[in-house]
């Protein structure tokens, strides 16, 4: 079989499905597979597929099929600049999230070594991108799910970041220690988002993704302690979901609070609240 048959092929099943972008799927497992980018595919059509790839070609192509996202079944997301290794035990890293990371590297900008804590650290997307980017910190990051620990080393030891791992129900186990900045993409959907999730999120932890009811439970818990844990001008950032800014930042609010803004991601939405503790 040539491969813009298998792809013709492969679009028409995965359109069936009911993959929204079927054809680009389609492409991008064939590239997967004959390393090639998808770019390069278009140029290769009629090219024949041996029969080992052909074969690791098809298992994808139904696992795409029953919904599994392309990212799960190549082992990849791209995030920032980074390549990660994910698969079910992490959440994708989302684009969204990189507003995040933006801010972040701001508010640390005049700081020299400082010290980050990256919660509910995933795939480690947040932690190992911002040792990335700042050589100098010193980042620890930490997650509720051995699972998500063993996958963030793994994309920490990959990119050859210097990131050092806490398994710990949110601050439950961290070292009693005060941070310069404390990053947070907590689980934040709803009850009521959970039962409408889109089939490819339905396959994601949803440890990783229900907040409670209402979808602030975990912003609760932490709002009740961060400020044991920063340093006096210190700052956390939490990225929140659609129009739960003004709830997460009045949960944030006290007496220790100097400032807080919220920044919107390149959607315009509001996506990130950010906090600064007391001089
Ligand atoms: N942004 C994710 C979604 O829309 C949710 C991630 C989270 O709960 N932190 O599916």
């Amino acid at each position: 079989m040539t491969i813009q048959t298998w792809i013709n092929h492969a679009e028409e099943r995965l359109q069936k499905a009911g993959c929204p972008d079927a054809g680009l799927d389609a492409r991008y497992i064939a590239a997967g597979v004959l390393k090639k980018s998808p770019g390069e595919i278009r140029f290769l059509g009629d090219t024949e597929i041996e029969k080992d790839a052909l074969e690791i070609m098809n298992v994808r192509l139904d696992r795409r099929e029953k919904g599994e996202p392309l990212q799960y079944i190549e082992n990849t997301a791209y995030f920032m600049d980074f390549e990660f290794y994910v698969d079910e035990n992490v959440l994708i890293p989302r684009q969204d999230t990189e507003t995040l990371v933006e801010l972040a590297l701001k508010k640390i900008g005049g700081i020299q070594k400082p010290d980050v804590l990256d919660m509910c650290t995933g795939s480690g997307a947040i932690a190992v991108s911002l040792s990335l980017y700042r050589k100098d910190a010193c980042v620890t990051a930490s997650d509720i799910s051995f699972g998500a620990i063993e996958v963030a080393k793994k994309n920490a030891g990959r990119l050859n970041a210097n990131v050092g791992f806490v398994l710990s129900d949110l601050f439950e186990s961290i070292p009693e220690k005060r941070y310069d900045l404390i990053t947070i993409n907590p689980p934040y959907l709803t009850k009521e988002d959970m039962l409408t999730l889109q089939r490819e999120v339905q396959a994601e932890p949803s440890i990783a993704l229900f907040g409670g009811d209402d979808g602030l439970e975990v912003y609760r818990r932490i709002a009740r302690d961060v400020y044991r844990y920063l340093k006096p001008g210190g700052y956390v950032l939490l990225e929140v979901g659609l129009g739960q800014e003004k709830d997460v930042l009045t949960l944030f609010t006290n007496e220790c609070t100097w400032e807080s803004g919220v920044q919107k991601d390149l959607c315009g939405v509001d996506r990130v609240v950010w906090i600064r503790s007391k001089e």
